[in-house]
């Protein structure tokens, strides 16, 4: 039994009601279309309006910004039942862009933004990246200028999640002196917006049905209200507040994944025949198997813990660097096992468990690469 049946206290009946409902329809409604959005290389905006409409997209809202007013395992649940359909990570970017917005947003820009991010009128992304700089963000080089009432935002970002699709980036950027303090986090609606330009649509290893998108500021003029919390230099906290949920949101894809494989892995050799007998009655098949359904339970019982201290206030950020790391490498690491148990076929992008392969490679690169949760970790270590 793989530990997605496994119950932890964090997972009452309401949330299991819930994760149904959104199974359901990730199975009816999203899963036939995807092939057809990795051709094209993005899910369009459209897609996620019935998704909001289900209330499936900020679950986690208050009811006064148009969620339901439940807790953040519910969004992780969201990403749970997508990963393990193969959707890619468009809606975790959404989840993270709106938390910013409700914990640091004035009461104006929460009731502008967040109903429609709640109903999926509004797609969002997060523009931290660009050319020259990323896991160094402070050193970023987006420009905002203060001119009257406005800022004036002249610079480039790369590799933005949903920068092709999104119609709301929060986009950090530097507003005063040089390092962390002069960064500043603005919330742009992008579309008809003169000055902003979407780049081109980056070609991947994997994650094919997610657009990654290079962005253009040329002095895009936009009201200085729309600065988050209107404060500058407020930026680099604000981005560093949300971290352990962010990290969440790429563990709980980590396990899903993991299971995946391993189910998928399963089937395949136990009807695959080679020498007169099935692939999985190989002693080297069945230990392989074994090892990584291992590796499932584990990695699902470290992020079940990590849920629960989310959910109690008590999940320190090193816990969270040390899941996210982790997790994904795990990911990685299962994905090859399992991909190699099918031979030829396991190379075939047509075959599940090649894109389970393809796509897992970025979780070990976004959200803080495994190099910097390391050196995170090791920081705290040093006292
Ligand atoms: C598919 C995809 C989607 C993405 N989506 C987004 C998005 O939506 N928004 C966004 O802003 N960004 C996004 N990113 C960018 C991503 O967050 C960055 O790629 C990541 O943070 C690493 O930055 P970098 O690519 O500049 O690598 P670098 O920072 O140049 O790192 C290069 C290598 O050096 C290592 N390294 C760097 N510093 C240290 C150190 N101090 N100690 C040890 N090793 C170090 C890194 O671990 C890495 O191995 C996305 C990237 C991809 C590939």
């Amino acid at each position: 039994m793989l530990p997605r049946l496994l119950r932890h206290p964090w997972m009452d009946d309401d949330i299991e009601a819930f994760r149904e409902q959104v199974r359901r329809y990730v199975e009816r409604e999203l899963a036939p279309g995807l092939d057809g959005w990795r051709r094209q290389g993005f899910i369009p905006r459209e897609v996620w309006r019935p998704f909001g409409a289900m209330g499936f997209l900020l679950p986690e809202m208050p009811e006064a910004h148009g969620g339901a007013g439940a807790t953040l395992a519910y969004q992780l649940v969201v990403q749970d039942e997508l990963a393990k359909s193969e959707m890619p990570a468009n809606t975790a970017v959404h989840t993270i862009a709106a938390h910013y917005i409700l914990d640091y947003g004035t009461e104006a820009q929460k009731r502008r933004w967040l109903p429609r991010l709640a109903s999926g009128e509004l797609l969002a992304g997060i523009a931290l990246t660009e050319p020259g700089v990323g896991s160094d963000l402070k050193a970023l080089r987006t420009r905002a200028r203060r001119d009257g009432d406005h800022y004036v935002i002249d610079g480039a970002k790369t590799f933005i999640t949903n920068g092709f699709s999104a119609n709301l980036l929060v986009v950090a950027v530097r507003t005063g002196e040089a390092g962390s303090r002069g960064v500043s986090l603005a919330v742009l609606e992008t579309e008809d917006l003169p000055g902003f330009r979407v780049g081109r649509r980056l070609e991947k290893l994997g994650q094919h049905a997610s657009d990654t998108a290079e962005l253009f500021f040329d002095g895009v003029r936009m009201p200085a209200a729309q600065l988050l919390g209107e404060k500058e230099g407020e930026g680099f906290v604000q981005l560093m507040s949300q971290l352990p949920y962010e990290r969440m949101l790429l563990c709980v894809p980590a396990a899903a994944v993991i299971e995946r494989a391993v189910e998928l892995a399963v089937d395949y050799t136990r009807e695959r025949k080679a020498f007169g007998q099935a692939v999985f009655d190989f002693q080297n098949t069945r230990f392989k198997l074994a090892e990584c359904a291992t590796l499932a339970h584990v990695v699902r019982s470290f992020v079940n813990d990590c849920i629960q201290r989310m959910l109690n206030g008590t999940l320190d950020p090193e816990a969270a660097y040390m899941a996210k790391w982790w997790c994904t490498e795990q990911q990685g690491k299962v994905t090859d096992e399992c991909l190699q148990l099918f031979g030829g076929y396991g190379y075939m992008a047509e075959y599940p468990i090649a894109r389970l392969y393809a796509d897992a490679r970025v979780q070990r690169i976004y959200g803080g690469t495994t190099e910097i949760m390391k050196d995170l970790i090791a920081r705290k270590l040093a006292g």
